[in-house]
Parts: structure tokens; sequence; C-alpha cells
């Protein structure tokens, strides 16, 4: 008995979808599945917003689907999904899925559902889903959504509701608690009272969770372009002190307050223009001050300006890894935009020809206008370099400031 909502009221057209995603969906169809666009992109298409990506859900097993499509791999050894490649797209095609109760699933001590891998009917995969927002199926060949828990007519009265019990549903999978802070902001919806009453209480369940996932679901939140929303949105919830280091490092450093603040802003910006963000240079401007303080110290116990900043930069480094997993080659990207800064100070001889031949000089000059923006140096540093990359190769000699 879910509620089958006509065009009229919900607006999405077929042309709205990608052009893969209507095919995979036409094709599942005429074999005599049933098959429908879901997820995140029924929803942002419905408040306006443009999707990322487009998931398809359906009836056909994952070997069904794969003998449907040349151009396709099933992927996943846990549960399989099929990757359907059409033209530049990648179609991400899910079986239905049923999400067991805990007491009949694998959980860890604390309730986390550690499977969750057993094919379902249509009811039970919107069932296992989050939040009403994100249970509703399209069907482009009538242009209907259908709906089990009111998620249309949640997202038209601007609520993130969670479908089931919020407090269940937080211990099968803290990271929602996460998801609810990022979704609301992302999408300006208010967190229903029932789901967002419990994450003060239940936040430490967090602390559970993989490194990797949490990792994975911050870069998320940090790069949708609503970073400086949902993180507002988190320490209101309370959602930091002492459970995430890099939060605390966000959210609470008196230090670093205004440049991690100007750089998230920054990072909206960028990802709202549709510019590239790097998780590199993000990571490095949170971790900044934090960097700073540590090279002080070392330096004040009578450590040498370079190693001492190497040092520092893997103390702050190794102090995160615990419990959120950078990944090695986004500790390298941090790493080399924090070793380029000291070099911005030398403008003499032959260092700084030798700095704008570097591949990272972009990067590094980034860091170096956000410092001066947030105040820690004059704005003048970053100003001279501008001016001496721009300027023709003869008249660079004559800028170069000598050492004092
Ligand atoms: P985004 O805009 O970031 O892609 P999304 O809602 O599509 O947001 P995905 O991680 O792509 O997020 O997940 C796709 C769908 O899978 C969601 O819409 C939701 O229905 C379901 N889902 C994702 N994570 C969870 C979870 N932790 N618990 C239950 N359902 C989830
Ligand atoms: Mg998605």
């Amino acid at each position: 008995e879910p509620a089958v909502i006509p065009v009229s009221r919900h607006g999405v057209r077929r042309e709205q979808i990608s052009p893969a995603a209507n095919k995979v969906c036409t094709v599942l169809q005429e074999a005599g599945h049933k098959a429908y666009v879901v997820g995140g992109a029924v929803r942002d298409i419905i408040v306006g917003q443009t999707p990322k990506d487009f998931d398809v859900a359906t009836s056909a097993t994952p070997e069904e689907v794969r003998a449907l499509f040349r151009r396709s791999r099933i992927i996943g050894r846990r549960f399989k999904i099929v990757h359907v490649m059409s033209g530049p797209e990648t179609i991400e095609v899910s079986t239905f899925r049923a999400m067991q109760d805990a007491e009949s699933t694998e959980t860890d001590e604390h309730g986390r559902v550690l499977r969750d891998n057993v094919f379902g009917s249509m009811a039970e995969d919107a069932t296992r889903r989050d939040f009403t927002v994100n249970a509703l199926y399209y069907n482009p060949t009538d242009e209907t959504v259908i709906d089990y828990h009111h998620g249309v007519a949640d997202l038209q009265q601007k609520t993130l509701r969670m479908i089931g019990d919020p407090r269940v549903r937080y211990r099968e999978d803290p990271v929602r608690m996460l998801r609810a802070a990022r979704l609301g902001a992302k999408l300006g919806l208010s967190i229903d009272p029932a789901a967002r009453a419990p994450i003060r209480e239940m936040a430490e369940l967090l602390e559970n969770v993989p490194p990797a996932r949490l990792f994975d679901e911050m870069l998320k939140l940090l790069m949708s372009g609503h970073a400086v929303k949902c993180l507002r949105q988190l320490r209101e919830e309370g959602l930091h002190h002492g459970l995430l280091p890099l939060l605390d490092v966000i959210l609470e450093q008196p230090l670093g307050e205004r440049f991690v603040w100007l750089s998230l802003e920054n990072t909206d910006d960028r990802v709202r223009q549709g510019k590239p963000v790097s998780p590199g240079f993000l990571f490095a401007t949170l971790l900044w001050h934090e960097v700073l303080a540590d090279w002080e110290a070392r330096k004040a116990d009578g450590a040498h300006s370079q190693p001492a900043l190497f040092d520092a930069m893997d103390a702050v480094l190794d102090k995160q890894s615990g419990k959120l997993a950078i990944t090695r080659r986004i500790a390298g990207d941090i790493k080399e935009i924090w070793a380029l800064q000291p070099r911005f100070e030398k403008r003499a001889g032959k260092t700084p020809y030798r700095l704008l031949e570097q591949p990272r000089y972009r990067a590094g000059w980034d860091f170096l206008r956000l410092r001066a923006q947030s105040g820690e140096i004059p704005m003048e540093l970053p100003d001279w370099w501008d001016a001496f990359a721009d300027a023709n190769p003869d008249s660079r000699e004559s800028m170069l400031v000598p050492d004092k």
C-alpha cells in the first residue's frame, strides 16, 4: 500500500534523469523486472538540486542485471551490486534488499549491524533506508514516484524524518547521525525532533564505527558545499566533544578558529562554483594551527626549524590517524602543502625561482593566502608572490627581497 504519486504532485520529469539511468530502468523493465531510480537523486531533483549520481534499485538479481548489459560488472563481496556503464556514465544497480532487525542479525556489542546482505521485497528495501526522503522510487516510464514512508510530503514540509524508531536506527548504524546533520544542511530540511533528540546522548556510539567509514563520511560532509552549515549543526547537536578528533580541531580550537572557518567557507564557495577542491588542501587547513603550535614548541626546545616542522607534521597526522583513516595519499598531499609554507618566506637568491617551478606551487600559494586572510601573516607576502609569478623574467631580479 505505498502511495503512487503522479508527476503533477512531485514534478520530476523523465528528462531530468540521466539518459543512462533511464535506459537501465527501461531495459530491466522490458525484461520483466521492477526497476526504479532511487535515493538521493530523486530527492535532490524534487528540492531543485542537481543530483551528482543516479542509483537504480531493481527486483532482478545481480546476475540477471549483469546478463542484460554488455558493459557491466558485479562488484562487492559482502553485498553484490552491479555497475552498468553507458556512455560516460556509470549507474549503480542494487537488488532490493531487506534489513533484518538487530535480534536476527549479526551486530557488535553496541548493537551496530554488521551484515545486511539479504535480498528482499521492494517494501523491505524502502524500510531499511535511513530517512523518508531517501526512500523514494521514481519510475521513468510513467513518471510516478512510489512512496512508502511519506517522503514526498516530508520533503515538501522541509522535514528530515527517520524511517522507524530513530534510537534503533542510530544504534544499528551511528553514521546516520552524521548523515542527519549533512542532509539537513544540504537540503535545507530541519531534522524532525524525534530524530534530533537522541543524537546528543547517542553520539558516543560513533566511536565504534570503523575509522575508514568515518573518514568517508567526514569527507562527504566537508566537500558537500555546505560544510559551514553542517558543522554548525553538528555543534548544536553536541556531536563533537572528544568523539571525532578532527571535529574537535575544527570546532574548538581557539588558535586557528578564524582560519578554519575561512577555509571551510572558501571550500563551500569552490564546490558551489563547480571548482575542484582537494581533500589534501582542506585537511591541511583544518590541522594547520595544530602544526604551528607543535612546531613552535619544538623550536622553543631548541630544535632546528626545518626538522622541527617535519616532526610536528608527523605528530599531528599521527594523532588524527587512529580515529580517522586519512589515506596515505591524502597525508602525502597535506605534507607537501605544509612543507612549502616556510619556503615562501625566502625571497632572495635562487630559491623563489625554484619554488615557482614546484608542481604544488599553486596549492601552496592558495594556502598562504588563506593564512594571510586570517591575519596569521601579512597580506604583503602572498601579494608579493602573486606579483613575482606574474612579472616578466627580466624584472623579477629587481623584486627579490634580501634576507635580513
Ligand atoms: P548524497 O547526496 O551524498 O549522494 P545520498 O542520500 O544519495 O546522498 P548515498 O550514500 O549515496 O547518500 O546513499 C544512497 C542511498 O542509500 C540513500 O539515499 C539511502 O536511501 C541509502 N543509505 C545510505 N546510507 C545509509 C545508511 N547509513 N542507512 C540506511 N540507508 C542508507
Ligand atoms: Mg548518492
